[in-house]
């Protein structure tokens, strides 16, 4: 059965006073994603971004760590202990601590710290070091499944000030319930229809189709990346698996989807780009398998500009302007 997919252009008109005001047109690419059909714009040069090997000098704001509860000495005594059932005070896989989030956003929801140091640069994360974060993660996760029934769960982290992070420190967030986020619930309604229709996950249909085309850039181990036909933000690179169980955290998987992420912040680094969102989705079911969604935001500096506007806040339109079959071949190069 083969994959849809929705793409029409359609060009804005005006007269340009950068061109001596002649005739100019823009296209507007309007792409569906082919499970949820949420839709996204690509259009050209909407995305800030540092020129060309300009990295943005932040180490000012980087390296103050006046006040940091994720600091080694401080961890212990600023930040929260799990409830009894999770069976340990906090969690330690490596140089990975966690511990309930001081700021809930569901019924289960914890921090890793990734790190002893205050800073890490999108370039400098090890596969270890994610590999580590991840596993304390999964113990998590898996601490609340053992507890009750808690279907939908994601692995979560923004690196950052423009990513939407108020903690320089590097960390993780956890978050698993029984309701989802908006996205957790669009995506497996129609994981589970696609599921009971052909009898597989979409997941795998999807990989198939893509492995010999020009968004497929390679894989870590057992998963695979592509970037998405409608990316939900820019540069978006997605990790596909076939792993239906929640991973133990020793599993090799859990090491497979940190080399991959590795990679894809070495490109980001590549581009100038030092913040970044990922999840990582474990959501329960055979039509749902472990998938992993990792995209750009703006590089931080002290006038950076999010790139999350009326679009996204109030119309929940995805907008962006690197075209997927470009960097795809691009991003290839790094796995
Ligand atoms: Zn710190």
């Amino acid at each position: 059965m083969p994959i849809e997919r929705e793409r029409t252009v359609e060009e804005a008109r005006f007269y340009n006073p950068l061109e001596d005001f002649t005739q100019d047109a823009v296209e507007i690419e309007i792409r569906e994603d082919p499970l949820t059909g949420e839709q996204v714009r690509i259009v050209p040069d909407v995305f800030p971004r540092p020129e060309d090997g300009e990295r943005p000098d932040i180490s000012a704001f980087v390296e103050d760590d006046e006040g940091c509860f994720f600091c080694p000495d401080v961890v212990e005594e600023a930040t929260p202990e799990y409830p009894d059932f999770v069976g340990v005070d906090r969690g330690s896989v490596g140089e990975a601590t966690s511990f309930p989030n001081l700021f809930p956003y569901g019924k289960h929801s914890n921090v890793v710290v990734l790190t002893e140091d205050h800073f890490t640069p999108v370039g400098e994360f090890t596969t270890d070091l994610l590999a580590d974060g991840l596993a304390c993660a999964l113990e998590y996760v898996h601490a609340v499944r053992d507890h009750e029934e808690a279907s939908v769960g994601s692995i979560n982290m923004n690196l950052l000030p423009s990513a939407g992070s108020s903690v320089v420190h590097p960390h993780l967030q956890t978050i698993v319930d029984d309701h989802g986020t908006n996205e957790t619930r669009r995506r497996v309604d129609e994981e589970r229809a696609y599921h009971d229709e052909h009898g597989r996950t979409y997941w795998a249909a999807l990989l198939e189709d893509e492995r010999d085309g020009d968004r497929y850039v390679g894989s870590t181990g057992d998963v695979e990346w592509l970037a998405p036909f409608a990316p939900i933000g820019q540069w978006h690179l997605r990790g596909v698996t076939d792993v239906i169980e929640v991973p133990e955290p020793d599993d090799d998987v859990v090491e497979d989807i940190a080399a991959g992420l590795e990679t894809v912040f070495t490109y980001y680094d590549s581009l100038s780009l030092n913040a970044q969102n990922f999840s990582v989705h474990v959501n329960e079911g055979a039509a749902s398998p472990l998938v992993v969604d990792v995209v750009a935001r703006p590089a931080f500096d002290d006038q950076y500009v999010t790139d999350a506007f009326f679009m996204q806040t109030i119309h929940d339109e995805r907008v962006v302007d690197a075209i997927p079959e470009e960097y795809a071949l691009e991003a290839g190069e790094f796995f």
